[in-house]
């Protein structure tokens, strides 16, 4: 294994002490994002303050320690930024992992543990997954505010 063990320390400590998962009962089926290669699954809300930046995401589904992880850690790491800013780093993010972008996770705080998930083509799919969802999530908020 290529992961240096306290990288796997911090994926595993999220994945089995996720940070905001809760129940999203109100977010529709349709918004569901699957990853059948893995069996991994979620939905994203997020929550935004009379300020209009990002109070809160909110994440519910079951995944792979590798998605759960990259999802709890999402949700601390887009916390106070504005919709649009989030959607940058979303996108860079999916852009880092699957390889269309060179740079490192150095500046992404705990999410840099998922870098050597890179390595492995099938998990960079779990890794990016509650991303997809919250990129979707975050385009739909950004249209119902212009
Ligand atoms: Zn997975």
């Amino acid at each position: 294994m290529a992961f240096d063990d306290l990288y796997q320390e911090i994926i595993l400590d999220h994945s089995r002490h996720p940070h905001n998962k809760e129940n999203l009962d109100f977010v529709p089926d349709e918004l569901i994002f699957e990853n059948p290669t893995c069996g991994d699954s979620v939905k994203v809300a997020v929550d935004l303050s009379d300020k209009g930046v990002i109070s809160k995401v909110r994440f519910d589904g079951d995944g792979c320690a590798i998605s759960t992880s990259s999802a709890s850690m999402m949700t601390e790491f887009l916390k106070g930024k504005s919709p649009a800013e989030a959607l940058k780093f979303a996108e860079k993010f999916m852009d880092i992992m699957t390889g269309h972008d060179d740079s490192t996770l150095e500046e992404w705080g705990e999410l840099e543990a998922l870098e050597g998930v890179r390595q492995f083509p099938q998990r960079v799919k779990c890794a990016t997954l509650p991303w997809h969802a919250v990129e979707h999530t975050l385009k739909t908020v950004i249209a119902g505010r212009s």
